[in-house]
């Protein structure tokens, strides 16, 4: 892969996201190659086939393309929901406090946010106590949402039944913001299934999901949505309404295409290198790993030296984001030297300044 020795010989190691990957040679020779046509007229052979076959990945009856998974899940949960209903979702979830509170902007549909435990898990007694009796005072519960890998943790098969048999009961809809559910996929399939048929386990549990190609898959671009045939057409409408309706995405789809014969099995690889991450992270004094599952490694740096941290990797070209503790995430572009490579610099920060006491905590338990 031309990209990945590119990186290295600058010495860039680029740990914000599974989303910064360039994509691959054969990938490209795959999008210049794609046949394509005018989607909003459903004319894209490309377009067509991909949605044809995330569908069957996923055992739904249809599938549609998106340009990001913000807009899959907003037209997912417009799809479900009415004006005036609510839809009931983790406090840390992406679709309730990453995307702009689209749901509840655009859609006025409220969301009702419930604490999660650190795997990602909302009680299901508290999910139980949120759905409202049918009475005026009340938003229509109608949507369950969950998410599938949280902050990289697979949700176990129990939940998920546990959730989705909940949600149903009450006679609510259920949908899974699968942006990383291949990598779910890969870190729960049994010996000897594959993680396609894992995906389609998952998946079993839930009315919609939306899954993204732009992340740990390595696509440029592209996420879909995935349900009943009737969902779908409803979604459509929603895609064109937000703005989603692309004209020749053929190319794009090829490159999802590719991405799903190609980019699934080597997640493993990633999965890998966030644990050879982590193995090297507990060595270093100054620094906890709070979690590391599936691609994606947090980091609680001590003594409010976060932002001191992320800035000496920067000027020697490993990046990473801190919004909620270091986070780090492996991909397609990193490999084991690049991370060799970040923990070294990770262990000069601490041996070329001990003065731990420079910068005063925020809080007595000092993480950023
Ligand atoms: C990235 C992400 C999204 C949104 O995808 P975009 O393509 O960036 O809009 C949704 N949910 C989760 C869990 C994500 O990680």
């Amino acid at each position: 892969m031309s990209s990945t020795t590119t990186t290295h010989s600058t010495q860039q190691v680029d740990l914000r996201s599974d989303t910064v990957t360039q994509p691959t040679a054969a990938m490209r020779a795959a999008m210049v190659a794609a046949p394509v046509g005018d989607d909003v007229f459903g004319d894209d052979p490309s377009l067509n086939a991909l949605q044809e076959r995330i569908a069957a990945i996923t055992g739904k009856e249809a599938a549609l393309f998106m340009p990001s998974g913000t807009q899959s899940n907003l037209c997912g949960i417009l799809a479900h929901c009415q004006r005036g209903d609510e839809y009931i979702v983790g406090q840390n979830a992406h679709t309730y406090r990453y995307e702009g509170g689209g749901a509840a902007v655009l859609g006025s549909v409220q969301p009702q946010p419930l604490v999660q435990d650190a795997q990602g898990r909302m009680l299901l007694a508290d999910i139980a106590a949120a759905i409202k009796p049918d009475d005026p005072h009340f938003a229509r519960t109608r949507l369950l949402c969950l998410e599938n890998t949280w902050n990289g943790h697979a949700l176990p098969d129990d939940y998920l039944r546990g959730a989705t048999e909940l949600a149903r009961a009450h006679g609510l809809a259920t949908h899974l913001d699968g942006a990383r559910v291949f990598n779910a996929a890969v870190a729960t399939a049994a010996p000897g299934q594959s993680a396609l048929a894992r995906v389609g386990e998952i998946a079993g549990h839930f009315d919609s999901l939306s899954v993204c190609f732009s992340k740990g898959l390595g696509a440029p671009v592209g996420s879909a949505l995935c349900g009943s045939r009737e969902l779908i057409a409803r979604a459509r409408r929603i895609r064109k309404m937000a703005g989603g309706g692309m004209r020749q995405a053929g190319f794009l789809a090829a490159a999802a295409q590719h991405a799903l014969e190609h980019h699934v099995d080597r997640l493993a690889q990633d999965h890998a290198l966030a644990q050879q991450l982590a193995g090297g992270l507990q060595g270093i004094a100054g620094l906890k790993v709070r979690s590391a599952s599936t691609n994606i490694v947090f980091v609680d740096v001590a003594d409010g030296r976060g932002p001191a941290l992320l800035d000496w990797l920067q000027q020697r070209g490993v990046l990473a984001t801190g919004l909620i503790g270091l986070r780090f995430v492996t991909h397609l572009d990193v490999d084991a030297a690049g991370v060799e490579y970040a923990l070294d610099c990770m262990r000069q920060f601490f041996a070329h300044s001990p003065d731990r006491a420079a910068v005063p905590a925020a809080s007595g338990t000092a993480v950023y």
